[in-house]
């Protein structure tokens, strides 16, 4: 199988300056980072510099998305980190890296931004709402609110993407259940003046010991924030979990991009700190085969990856139907939702998703936004069949 899209998510750094306590990478269950260097290695990112250019080869790839990750990545050195940009830059032979990055915002400064620019790294911070809501979760080591930090950082770069200096910076949100859906959107996109974001879905599966409240807590909020979002009628803020969606209904095209992409994990890989390889990072929560696969970056390549049988479950995820999906109109768009949230440990991918009864209404309110505003009901018919 060829890939065509190369998403390396890269730990530079496996400690943290927060402890969200719904984290997967530190509180879901797999402790392999205790185990890892706390900062990447010069090693590491050599060996994942080699790795890239084989796979790129390999793969006759323009270009691999490696997106800076952790932990914190901040928590890297401003040196360190402008000597990792210049190394992994030494490697683009015949392709390029697109530099992006997830960061809590915390430790951004005007140093920050200027390497931010130096080196094009895209950059996006994680906020969960307004300080109440954030601050359910999102704590830093000292119990303390992190809200302040993060909106400060956010603010820098936006001014910064004002100046054109960086690209402008995206926001990602973990849904809270008992938060208002429309209250958060409206205070990312009003109140901070946030034009790119998504909302995520808590990491449950269908083994997790959560009540039906949760669940139908995050489809409600899911609804709100997208009720709030139609409302605005604002081409220029893009909500992904949204806009993907609204489009694929409409364009041919974007539907493509989201048969090929969306909840696809084969497009995404990850890469500890230790140079190990494994699939899209959520997953390592879910069972060692899964966090601890055997394959490094110094020793292996793509296609190792790719012909392992854990890779084999992310291609049937992709692709095949779960008996709770059969008859659904939705299927082509939704393909059961995010993987881990369609896991469990009896039937692997091969469940429908968790959030599903919101993820229909959510399907439908688009539709009928889209019929309201002009689409005909039958161009949507013919574009979502299966
Ligand atoms: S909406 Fe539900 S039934 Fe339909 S494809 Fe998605 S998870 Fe499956």
């Amino acid at each position: 199988m060829r890939i065509h899209n190369l998403n390396i998510v890269f730990k530079i750094s496996e400690r943290c300056n927060l402890k969200c306590d719904y984290c997967y990478f530190f509180f879901g269950g797999d402790e392999s980072w205790k185990l890892h260097p706390a900062l990447v290695p010069r090693q590491v990112i050599e060996g994942l510099g080699a790795f890239s250019a084989r796979a790129a080869r390999d793969q006759q790839l323009d270009a691999i998305q490696l997106i800076f990750h952790g932990g914190e990545p901040l928590l890297m050195s401003k040196p360190r980190f402008a000597e990792m940009c210049e190394t992994l830059r030494g490697y683009e032979n015949g392709f390029r890296f697109n530099f992006g990055l997830q960061t809590n915002g915390v430790l951004v400064d005007d140093e920050w931004i200027d390497l931010f620019e130096r080196y094009q790294v895209s950059a996006g911070v994680s906020l969960d709402g307004p300080r109440a809501i954030n601050d359910l979760h999102r704590l830093d080591q000292k119990n303390q609110s992190s809200y302040d930090r993060t909106t400060s950082g956010l603010r820098r770069m936006q001014k910064a993407a004002a100046h054109g200096r960086i690209p402008t910076p995206g926001l990602l949100s973990v849904i809270n259940p008992f938060a208002d859906g429309a209250e958060v959107y409206r205070h990312f996109a009003h109140d901070l003046g946030i034009t790119r974001m998504s909302f995520l879905t808590p990491d449950y599966t269908w083994d997790s010991v959560v009540g039906k409240s949760v669940i139908r807590g995050v489809e409600r909020f899911l609804l709100a924030a997208l009720r709030a979002w139609l409302a605005d009628k604002n081409p220029k803020i893009r909500v992904r979990v949204f806009s993907e969606l609204l489009a694929a209904m409409i364009d041919p095209h974007a539907m493509e991009l989201v048969q090929t992409y969306r909840d696809d994990y084969r497009n995404i890989i990850s890469v500890s700190s230790n140079g190990d390889l494994g699939p899209e990072d959520t997953l390592r929560t879910l069972d060692p085969r899964f966090a601890s696969m055997g394959l490094n970056v110094a020793k292996n390549d793509l296609k190792d990856l790719i012909e392992s049988d854990a890779w084999r479950e992310q291609a049937d995820a992709a692709t095949i139907r779960p008996d709770g999906c059969n008859d659904c109109e939705w299927w082509k768009i939704c393909k059961a939702g995010r993987p881990i949230n369609r896991y469990s440990k009896a039937r692997g991918f091969s469940n429908h998703s968790l959030y599903c009864s919101g993820l229909k209404d959510m399907y439908a309110e688009i539709g009928a936004f889209l019929v309201r505003n002009g689409t005909p009901l039958s161009e949507i018919a013919l574009r979502i069949a299966s």
